[in-house]
């Protein structure tokens, strides 16, 4: 029997596991529902049913990783807070996980593990330095820089939708205004179509909404631009330019070869890149886009849980490789 390590990638709707060979071949999988409304506990024993769900594979568990929501320790792998899970408040998750399955548990942010697995096995693979950014209800990312993860000093690095792109713009979930999440994430472009229609503009968008107009999501917003509406269109347009926006900032930082964009708004593909790359050629300095692009995520919803399953790897091969590191049994010691 091979060793094998579980990786679950912990979403406010979803709870996703599976069981990895050491190289990577999956051995089993499974997802239940988060239901985060429930509370702490009863969600804990949903990952702890996942995981055990996934053991029923073939192998020999060594290490668990888990992609949670921040903000949280990357190093002790507590969650401070959670948005979407209601209750999480300071839990240690790498050491409940650690003590309930006698193995090393690792966690990182979502979009964090999410970047290092489009670095290592997706469209990010051959260079050292790449910018992962998921665009979905919200807006995430990391950032690799010289081939490693860039975790900051508190471990809250790559929250690159909270990049102010528009002084005085809407209100952000961070407590900020104007930050790139507020006017190019799913919710904002949602929120956009909604005021726009009820200001009295024409559009398509409400005969692909089953609901009441106020369920609209950025999903419609897309079936009507794609079917030419000239409203649902100039609504991805100026949220692509804002995207582009914190593109120009985030190249002039790192210098990266390539940024990457995933998440499910993303996949409306031109309607979004193309604005952000029109506003990125225009506004970014020559030399910064030699060799530069832009280019869609290449792992899809595998990248949560592929990330997950690198970050427990390469962390523990890190770890045992240096016993006088930090790391312990219930410490995350993402030095990769
Ligand atoms: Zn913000």
């Amino acid at each position: 029997m091979g060793k094998a390590i579980a990786a679950v990638d912990l979403g406010g709707t979803n709870i996703r596991a599976a069981l990895y060979s050491e190289s990577g071949e999956a051995l089993a999988q499974c997802v239940l529902p988060t239901l985060a409304h429930e509370g702490l506990e009863p969600t804990l024993g949903r990952i702890f049913k996942a995981i055990e769900e996934v053991l029923k594979g073939s192998g020999e568990l060594v290490a668990i990783g888990v992609g949670a929501p921040g903000p949280l320790d990357p190093w002790k792998g507590v969650i401070f807070s959670a948005p979407n899970l209601p209750g999480w408040e300071n839990v240690p998750l790498a050491e409940i996980l650690a003590e309930r399955f006698g193995v090393p548990a690792f966690v990182g942010n979502d979009a964090n593990v999410a970047a290092l697995a489009e670095h290592r096995l997706g469209a990010g693979r051959g260079f050292s330095d790449i910018i992962y950014i998921t665009v979905s209800t919200g807006i995430g990312g990391g950032i690799i820089a010289d081939g490693k993860l860039l975790l900051g000093a508190k471990g809250f690095a790559g929250e690159v939708g909270h990049i102010v792109v528009k002084p005085d713009g809407p209100q952000c979930g961070c407590g900020g205004k104007g930050c790139v999440e507020a006017l190019a994430s799913g919710t904002a472009i949602a929120r956009e179509a909604l005021r726009r229609i009820k200001a009295g503009e024409s559009s398509s968008i409400p005969k692909f909404v089953a609901g009441p107009l106020e369920s609209l999501t950025a999903k419609e917003v897309a079936m009507a631009a794609m079917e030419g509406d000239a409203l649902a269109q100039d609504i991805f347009k100026e949220a692509g330019y804002y995207l582009g926006l914190s593109f120009v900032s985030l190249i002039h930082i790192f210098n990266p070869s390539r940024i990457i964009v995933g998440g499910g708004v993303a996949k409306v593909g031109r309607l979004l890149l193309e604005p952000a790359e029109e506003t990125v050629k225009r506004l970014t300095m020559r030399e910064f886009l030699e060799e530069f692009k832009i280019v869609p995520a290449a792992l899809g919803d595998e990248a949560g849980l592929l990330g997950a399953y690198l970050l427990a790897k390469e962390s523990l091969y890190s770890s045992s490789s240096n016993s006088s590191s930090k790391a312990s049994i219930h410490s995350s010691s993402i030095g990769l």
